[in-house]
């Protein structure tokens, strides 16, 4: 099979042919259609985040069609459709587990990290972690529902029940989280790079109240924010943005330092918070509520041989919604 595989961090990804992996015992085989290009493997491929497993394949938004069922599998067949997100293995053993909080599991694995994800015609997947996709989405389109989607939605819950939302970095999740919270009736508040008007438009056309720079105040005060650009600076800017009790949650697994700020932003029953992962429930719920509330998600899509490319124009900021590598 032809894979893109990071041999190197910093040195970009390369084509191979590899063998087709075969499905062990409680693993499916998957034929990747489309695989989503999330910014978690920007942050790997530049070595920003350390502890991938080397020469690795990344891709943690994997939808395909299940080729081969290994022994022990139950719940799914040749031909179905599945999604891959970024949890991909769990040790059901630690206290996290135990807690059904495994994406703090302290033997996790994470797709396209340490497992061989999706940058590859074939992929496996531990089938606890392989989740059937609603119908009515086209594979490139069903791609960013797996991270920026998933992840996108554990940080929407834990931003409690805002009126007013408030949302740094429009990207491949916040512009599915804009559609989700519009749909529960809040106002979405729309925070880009100084400058960005293109995704300004973007956002005021996915249902936006306000949209504008990450430094400028928003007319009304918000209930809660969610920072989804890897910008330190952000959490300072968001907190004085929030009302009492206000939340504001970093949604992203990097995240440049954050500089000091008054405890006077803080105050008032503020709260900072990050959100980790997935757990199955987040996947389920989320996927769930895709199926009942159609999300227009927005993709470009790129061959898979052209992952470098896609990597740079998501880097580059170059990319309205979500970049799709299809194999
Ligand atoms: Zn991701
Ligand atoms: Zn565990």
């Amino acid at each position: 099979m032809k894979a893109m595989v990071l041999t190197q961090p910093g040195a970009g990804l390369v084509p191979a042919d590899r063998e087709t992996p075969p499905a062990l015992p409680g693993e499916l085989l998957i034929k990747v259609r489309a695989c989503g290009v999330c910014r978690t493997d920007l942050h790997i491929a530049a070595g920003e985040l350390t502890g991938a497993k080397l020469p690795i394949v990344p891709g943690h938004e994997i939808v395909g069609v299940v080729e081969q069922v290994g022994d022990g599998v139950a719940g799914f067949a040749i031909g179905d459709r599945v999604g891959v997100p970024w949890l991909g293995y769990s040790c059901d053993e630690c206290r996290f587990c135990r807690e059904r909080r495994e994406n703090l599991c302290r033997g996790a694995r994470f797709t396209g990290y340490q497992l061989d994800g999706g940058y590859a015609e074939y992929a496996v997947a531990d089938s606890r972690y392989a989740f059937k996709l609603p119908a009515g989405y086209g594979d490139a389109e069903a791609a960013p529902l797996l991270c920026a989607g998933l992840i996108g939605y554990r940080s929407y819950r834990m931003a409690g029940d805002p009126g007013r939302i408030g949302l740094y970095g429009f990207g491949a999740a916040a512009h599915i989280i804009a559609q989700v919270a519009v749909h529960d009736t809040r106002e979405v508040y729309a925070f880009t790079s100084p400058g960005d008007t293109a995704a300004q438009q973007f956002a005021l056309g996915l249902g936006a109240v306000w949209a504008g720079a990450s430094t400028e105040p928003p007319p009304r005060p918000l209930d809660a924010a969610i920072i989804f650009a890897p910008v330190g600076a952000l959490v300072p800017e968001a907190l004085s943005r929030v009302g009492p009790a206000g939340v504001v949650v970093c949604a992203g697994i990097h995240m440049s330092d954050i500089p000091s700020f008054p405890y006077a932003l803080l105050w008032e029953e503020r709260v900072v918070r990050s959100v980790a992962n997935l757990t199955r429930q987040d996947a389920t719920e989320f996927l769930a509520l895709a199926g009942r509330v159609r999300i227009k998600t927005h993709v470009v899509e790129y061959p898979l041989s052209d992952a470098n490319r896609a990597l740079q124009d998501l880097g580059g900021g170059r990319i309205q919604g979500a970049a799709v590598l299809i194999p």
